[in-house]
């Protein structure tokens, strides 16, 4: 029966995709505090930007703010979220005898200790990164107001005003387009030809692959959705780099509900992607919802594998042991 034919889709599945091991890690920590301290546990911002993972865990006993005043005098933990915090926001945590744990991925870790390391060598320091998010606050905050500069695109470079040119230092943030840094980092080398930076940027190997990934795909695609939220940098940057590697059409969706049909109509190769906060639920969500409507065949692009796992944090594993 024609009627019920179904068009062919086919999907291109990038991969590497989806969790990094700095958001399973985070996820982790606050499980395991709900699970060996009892609920409720405070978690400072969205513990990965990521509404269903947020939701998960608000089911299971966690309790989401934005910053530390908004949380009553508690025994509870009080988990700091994966993207980093100020230097002030520990202190606070102590000032209240809050028992807290630190879910900075390890990675963003790593760039606040090169930002303190220039520091102490006496360097004035740039930061290549996005204005406003939780990560550039973060690691802005590792230092006294002034330490760091934040530029965000190559114009910024060209007004920079250095003290002494010749002790200045770069650090970025992880979740960058690696084009568009590269560019960043050359125009800085150009104008200053001393600057010392990371061997390559600090962008981590998560936010590398799954560009990489998009990357191989965006040419054979009519359309790529990219799973992730609209606060995550990571997310937001896979959608840049499959449109400038060539695919016509790229969108950021949450959830399969969000699918837009509309403008997906007449497509034959559709490629597919997650951010790193972004569960592999969604991902298969939103396939059914294809099944549904097309005859699809799903090929897997692989482009790196990868075995990165974080430990965490020593005060949840003895709690963990007990
Ligand atoms: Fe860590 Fe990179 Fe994942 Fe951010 S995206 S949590 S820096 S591994």
């Amino acid at each position: 029966d024609l009627m019920t034919e179904k068009p062919r889709l086919e999907v291109l599945l990038a991969a590497p995709r989806g969790f990094c091991a700095g958001v399973d890690r985070a996820i982790q920590i606050v499980e395991m505090a709900i699970e060996k301290f009892g609920a409720p546990v405070y978690v400072r911002h969205e513990i990965v930007h990521n509404r269903t993972v947020v939701e998960s865990l608000e089911a299971k006993g966690a309790i989401f703010v934005e910053e530390l005043n908004e949380i009553p005098n508690t025994d509870a933990p009080v988990i700091f979220s994966a993207h980093g915090v100020p230097k002030s926001v520990p202190v606070e945590a102590a000032k209240r005898n809050f028992f807290y744990l630190d879910a900075t991925c390890p990675l963003v870790s790593k760039v606040h200790f090169e930002a303190e390391r220039h520091y102490k060598a006496g360097l004035e320091i740039i930061l290549i990164g996005h204005s406003g998010h939780p990560e550039v606050i973060g690691t802005l905050g590792q230092l006294p107001e002034g330490a760091v500069t934040l530029i965000e695109q190559v114009k910024d470079v060209e007004d920079f005003e250095a003290r002494d040119p010749a002790k200045l230092a770069y650090i970025t943030q992880t979740t960058l387009s690696i084009d568009d840094t590269i560019e960043m980092i050359s125009a800085l080398k150009a104008r200053f030809p001393l600057i010392q930076g990371p061997a390559k940027e600090d962008i981590c190997y998560a936010t590398t692959n799954r560009q990489r990934a998009v990357k191989a795909i965006a040419s054979d695609c009519d359309a790529i959705l990219v799973v992730g939220a609209p606060n995550s940098s990571n997310s937001k940057r896979l959608v840049e780099v499959a449109v400038r590697a060539g695919c016509p059409k790229a969108m950021l969706v949450q959830k399969a509900s969000e699918i837009p049909w509309e403008s997906l109509e007449g497509i034959g190769v559709l490629g597919l992607t997650a951010g790193a906060s972004a569960p592999e639920v969604l991902v298969d969500e939103i396939i059914e919802k294809f099944k549904a409507r097309y005859d699809v065949t799903v090929e897997i692009v692989r482009t790196a594998t990868e075995d990165v796992i974080f430990k965490i944090p020593r005060a949840l594993q003895q709690a963990a042991a007990q």
